[in-house]
This record gives C-alpha cells, sequence and structure tokens, in this order.
C-alpha cells in the first residue's frame, strides 16, 4: 500500500527499535539528531485528519502515546525529546502513512514554536 506498509511487513528493511501488535518503531534512515525514530501505527491512515475520522482514533492515539514512551526509555531520553507529526503538504510530510518522529539526544535549540 506505502513504503511504510512495506517496511511494517519487512518487504523492506529498517532498525526496529519498539515492536508491539499495533505499532512499529524504527531509526529514520536520515536522521537529523543522534536519536531519530519513527513511530508508525501499522495500520495504514494517511495522516492525522484520516485518523481522526477512524472509529480506531482514540486507541491508535493511546497505542501511539505508550509506542513514544517506550522508545524515550530506550533511548534515555528521560531529560526530554521532541515529537513531530508533519501533515499533508504544508506540513511537509513526504510519506503518506501517518508517523510520528521523536527526536533526541541532545538539547533541542531551535525552536519554531
Ligand atoms: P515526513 O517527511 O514527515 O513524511 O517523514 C518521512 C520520513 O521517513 C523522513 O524523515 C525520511 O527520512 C524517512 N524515511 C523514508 N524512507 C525511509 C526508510 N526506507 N527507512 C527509514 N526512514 C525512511
Ligand atoms: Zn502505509
Amino acid at each position: 500500500m506505502c513504503i511504510f506498509c512495506d517496511i511494517i511487513e519487512k518487504k523492506i528493511p529498517s532498525t526496529a527499535v519498539y515492536e508491539d501488535e499495533n505499532v512499529y518503531c524504527f531509526n529514520d534512515i536520515n536522521p537529523v539528531a543522534p536519536v531519530h525514530v519513527l513511530v508508525v501505527p501499522k495500520k495504514h491512515y494517511e495522516d492525522i485528519i484520516d485518523l481522526a475520522s477512524s472509529a480506531d482514533a482514540d486507541k491508535v492515539l493511546g497505542d501511539v502515546s505508550r509506542a513514544i514512551s517506550k522508545v524515550a526509555e530506550i533511548n534515555n531520553l528521560g531529560e526530554g525529546f521532541r515529537v513531530i507529526n508533519n501533515c499533508r503538504e504544508f506540513g511537509g510530510q513526504t510519506v503518506k502513512h501517518i508517523h510520528f518522529h521523536v527526536i533526541g539526544g541532545l538539547k533541542l535549540t531551535e525552536k519554531m514554536i
């Protein structure tokens, strides 16, 4: 269905960081920080607007939050990190399968907001 679906199905290789029944977390191929993990619901939703219209939205976002917490723990990010979701063209989204960037491993200084 899309490149992230292929990664989730292990048809394309990736470096897994954490996985459970509903979420797959793997290293970004083009990291912007020492830790740059993509947290991806296994079910395909194009973006957060698409997910919001699904009956599964509450469950998926709960699963995502727990996976983010695991990724933070695995990578010793207790001092903090950033979670980014790029949505659609103006948000800079390039892969149309909802995902959350977990970025950390250093003090993030460049703030847009
Ligand atoms: P976005 O621009 O928010 O849609 O994020 C897509 C992210 O997917 C980018 O940071 C890419 O570096 C990353 N990416 C694309 N292809 C792969 C891949 N095969 N394995 C890991 N990360 C990838
Ligand atoms: Zn997909």
